[in-house]
């Protein structure tokens, strides 16, 4: 690195969403928006005719930042640094103020303090805008547009299906959707929201539970499990509008909903109550809802809430925060909850200090004789379960 040169830092959120757009996920926008650009999306909520909910900017934030920003003029080679490396640069064409409150309102819905994803953005973002093409290093999305490509080719799908899960955990109403989306479409798309910050349950684990799933009782010739860069611009108001935009791009023909989507409610657009369904159809994709499902003790099975006549009295609701629960509790939730090997892999990882004593109780109580290879905590989980499972008949 010369002396001369001028770097921008910005973070591994910003690498992402700058792929996306350059990548063809955000069409109709593909480059960084100028001033004037910004400002009509601001009025109209569209860019190139198509809708787009807020203008797609990059404003980094900090003094050295700001100092570079004020400096530079059209022309100009700026270099992208992210985690100490250089991972690519942009050609300066303006550099322009921004309303800091006003885009984190368009983002969010609102610029309160309190909320975690309004108050995260606002700090990363800086006072100036800068557009201009741009370069910079990110393959992972142009490697998932060509995995689906394969896919199609080789299933020779019209009808393309995308659903959007953050798989924590991933229970039976998932597999349930999952299978009943199969018999409508040729080919299933299910992207998995890879989050920016460290959470419990590790995006590994969760990938690693509905690739289990999909590997071993659906037709995985028809479903690709794929990643979903969840960066900020997905964090607000604007969740389905991104979702489908992404879904359709990535070449779906239909998004899959669960009816109790937290982003699905009508809402006020220039003094009309308009639903979201409504908007998401203007971005050309269709979408499906659908229904909510519960275990019924008297079916004796996953029903859809509308088609079993016994009261809610008899429901077992599939509540993923309560499943976290028994699981931060080290408990193996019921199987009819969750598949048993998902749970013994997410135990497993919440667990890892339990290995040893997980192993003595094993040789107690599993009748396998034969040579153990390596045990693992999972076998431990799955062995109890089958026992749970097991009756008398004395
Ligand atoms: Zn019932």
């Amino acid at each position: 690195m010369k002396t001369t040169d001028k770097f921008l830092y910005i973070d591994k959120e910003a690498v992402a969403t700058l792929a996306m757009a350059r990548d063809g996920l955000l069409k109709p926008v593909t480059n960084l928006m100028n001033q004037k650009e910004s400002e009509e999306v601001n009025i109209t909520g569209k860019y190139k005719g198509e809708i787009f909910p807020f203008p797609f900017l990059l404003a980094p934030s900090g003094k050295r930042n700001n100092h570079v920003l004020q400096t530079s003029k059209k022309g100009d080679i700026l270099k992208f640094i992210c985690d100490n490396k250089e991972i690519g640069h942009i050609i300066v064409d303006e550099i322009f103020p921004i309303d800091k409150e006003n885009r984190v309102k368009q983002i969010y819905g609102t610029n309160s303090k309190e909320h975690p994803g309004a108050h995260d953005t606002s700090s990363r973002l800086g006072d100036l805008a800068i557009c201009g093409d741009y370069k910079i290093q990110f393959d992972d999305i142009k490697e998932h547009k060509q995995q689906i490509d394969e896919m199609v080719k080789n299933t020779e799908a019209k009808n393309i299906s995308s659903i959007i899960l953050t798989g924590k955990p991933f229970h039976r109403v998932h597999e349930r959707l999952v299978r009943s989306a199969l018999q409508k479409c040729d080919l299933l798309i299910i992207l998995l929201r890879k989050p920016y910050k460290d959470d419990e349950l590790s995006f590994d684990v969760r990938f690693k539970t509905i690739q289990h799933f999909i590997d071993h009782f659906i037709a995985k010739d028809r479903v690709l499990l794929l990643p979903l860069e969840n960066t900020y611009i997905f964090g607000g108001v604007n969740e389905l509008t991104l979702n489908a935009i992404v879904s359709k791009n990535y070449g779906a023909t239909k998004l899959l909903l669960g009816q109790n989507h937290t982003g699905l409610g009508a809402y006020w657009d220039h003094k009309k109550l308009i639903s979201r369904v409504d908007t998401l159809e203007k971005i050309n994709i269709g979408i499906e809802l659908f229904n909510e499902f519960v275990y019924c003790e008297k079916c004796t099975t996953l029903v859809s809430t509308n088609a079993c006549p016994h009261g809610t009295h008899h429901h077992v609701k599939y509540d993923k925060d309560t499943l976290m629960e028994l699981f931060r509790l080290g408990i193996i939730p019921p199987s009819i909850l969750i598949r048993k090997e998902i749970s013994s892999m997410i135990l497993s990882d919440l667990f890892p200090e339990r290995k040893e004593r997980l192993e003595r109780i094993y040789q107690n109580i599993t009748t396998s004789s034969g040579v153990i290879d390596v045990f693992k905590c999972e076998d431990f989980y799955d062995g109890l379960m089958d026992l749970y499972h097991t009756t008398s008949l004395t």
